[in-house]
C-alpha cells in the first residue's frame, strides 16, 4: 500500500518495443512526441525544429514523407537528430522503405492500405531488416469503406477491428514491433476505442485525441481525452495534436503526466489565480517565470502565491515559495519553510537563481540519466 492511494495509477501491463533508443511500453516513462510542420525536404528548417522540440523534452519526432525527396532528405535529418525519428508514410511502399533505409527508427503505417501482399511483405521485411518499429495509426476519419458500412458509421468497435486487421498482417509476417494508436476527434469516441483496444491486445499504445483544435480548445480537450487514458493506466506514449507550435504540444503533454504524477520533468509552478489581496501581480510574475524557466528540465516544484491566505500552507509542498506580503516584499521558502524576505522587484530574478542552482545541484548528484532522475522524486 503506497503513502497516498489515492494518487496511484495502475498502469496497464503492455509489452515493450522500441522506438530507437527510447523503450515504449512494459514499464518505460510514457514518452511525449511531436510531429514537424516543416518542409521536410527543406533540411535545415527540420532539424532546427527538431532541435526546438528535442530543447523542449520531446522524445521522440514524427516528419512527414510523402515524396522521394522527403525520405532522401531524411537520412540528413536522422543522423542531425538527438531523438529518434519515426517516418509518416500513407500508402506508398516505396517510401516506406526507403524511410526505413534512411534510418527512420519507426514507421507510422497502416499495412492494410499499403497494397498487394508483395509489397506488404517488402516493407515488413525491410522494417526488420532495418530495426524499424511500426505504429498503426487508425484515424475514425479515414476508416476502411468495408467496416463503414458493417458499423453504419466510426464507432469504437469498427476502429478496434480496423487495427485489429493490420495487426494480423504484421502477425503473419512475424512482426512484433509495433504500437497501435486509435485516434478521432471526438474524444468519447477515442477513448471508448482505447479502452477496447487495451483489453484486445498486448502491445503498447500510442495515444491521443486527433485534430483537437487550437492552443486553448486543444488541451483542454486532450487533457480530457488522454487524461482520463492515461488516470485509467492506459498508454505508453503520447502525442498532444494541437494547431499551434509543436513546443506547445510537448508542453502540454509533459503538463498532464506531471499533473498526474506519471513524469515530472521541468519546473513545476503552483500558483493562486490572484485577487485583491495579492501582496504583487501575481498573473504577471507566472508568465514571466514560465518563460524564464522553460530551460529547467530537472523536475522541481514552485510555488508563487499572492498572500498568506494560502501561501505558506502551498509552500510547505513545494521545493521553492514566494508569498506575497506587504510593504513591497515577500518571503521566499526553502524546503517549505520561510527563509528570507525579498522585495517584489527582485523576486523574480532571485526565483530564477535559486530553481537554477537547485537544477545544477541535482544535475551535479544524478549526471547520467536524465528520464531515471525525473522519475525518482
Ligand atoms: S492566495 Fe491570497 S492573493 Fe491568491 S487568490 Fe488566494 S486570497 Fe487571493
Amino acid at each position: 500500500m503506497s503513502l497516498r492511494p489515492w494518487r496511484d495509477i495502475d498502469r496497464r501491463v503492455s509489452r515493450q518495443i522500441h522506438v530507437g533508443s527510447v523503450p515504449v511500453g512494459g514499464d518505460a516513462p510514457i514518452s511525449v512526441q511531436s510531429m514537424t510542420n516543416t518542409v521536410t525536404s527543406d533540411v535545415q528548417a527540420t532539424i532546427s525544429q527538431i532541435k526546438e522540440l528535442e530543447e523542449a523534452g520531446a522524445d521522440i519526432v514524427r516528419v512527414s514523407c510523402p515524396d522521394e525527396e522527403t525520405t532522401t532528405a531524411l537520412k540528413d535529418i536522422v543522423k542531425a537528430a538527438a531523438v529518434p525519428i519515426v517516418a509518416d508514410i500513407h500508402f506508398h511502399h516505396a517510401r516506406a522503405i526507403e524511410a526505413a533505409e534512411a534510418g527512420a527508427a519507426c514507421l507510422r503505417i497502416n499495412p492494410g492500405n499499403i497494397g498487394n501482399a508483395e509489397r506488404v511483405r517488402d516493407v515488413i521485411q525491410a522494417a526488420k531488416d532495418h530495426g524499424c518499429s511500426m505504429r498503426i495509426g487508425v484515424n475514425a476519419g479515414s476508416l476502411e469503406k468495408h467496416l463503414l458500412e458493417k458499423y453504419g458509421e466510426p464507432c469504437p468497435e469498427a476502429m478496434v477491428e480496423s487495427a485489429l486487421d493490420h495487426v494480423r498482417i504484421l502477425q503473419d509476417h512475424d512482426y512484433h514491433e509495433y504500437k497501435i494508436s486509435v485516434k478521432a476527434s471526438d474524444v468519447f469516441l477515442s477513448v471508448a476505442a482505447y479502452q477496447q483496444l487495451a483489453e484486445a491486445v498486448d502491445c503498447p499504445l500510442h495515444i491521443g485525441i486527433t485534430e483537437a483544435g487550437g492552443y486553448t480548445s486543444g488541451t483542454v480537450k486532450s487533457s480530457i481525452g488522454i487524461g482520463s487514458l492515461l488516470w485509467a493506466g492506459i498508454g505508453d506514449t503520447l502525442r498532444v495534436s494541437l494547431s499551434s507550435d509543436p513546443v506547445d504540444e510537448v508542453r502540454v503533454g509533459f503538463e498532464m503526466l506531471k499533473s498526474l504524477g506519471l513524469r515530472h520533468r521541468g519546473v513545476t509552478i503552483i500558483s493562486c489565480p490572484s485577487c485583491a489581496r495579492q501582496g504583487f501581480d501575481v498573473i504577471k510574475t507566472v508568465q514571466t517565470l514560465e518563460e524564464r524557466l522553460a530551460h529547467v528540465s530537472e523536475p522541481i516544484t514552485l510555488s508563487i502565491i499572492g498572500c498568506v491566505v494560502n501561501g505558506p500552507g502551498e509552500a510547505r509542498e513545494t521545493d521553492l515559495g514566494f508569498t506575497g506580503g506587504g510593504a513591497g516584499s515577500g518571503m521566499v521558502y526553502v524546503s517549505g519553510r520561510p527563509d528570507h524576505k525579498m522585495s517584489n522587484e527582485e523576486m523574480v530574478d532571485h526565483l530564477v537563481g535559486l530553481v537554477e542552482n537547485q537544477a545544477q545541484m541535482m544535475r551535479d548528484n544524478q549526471p547520467d540519466n536524465p528520464v531515471a532522475s525525473e522519475n525518482e522524486i
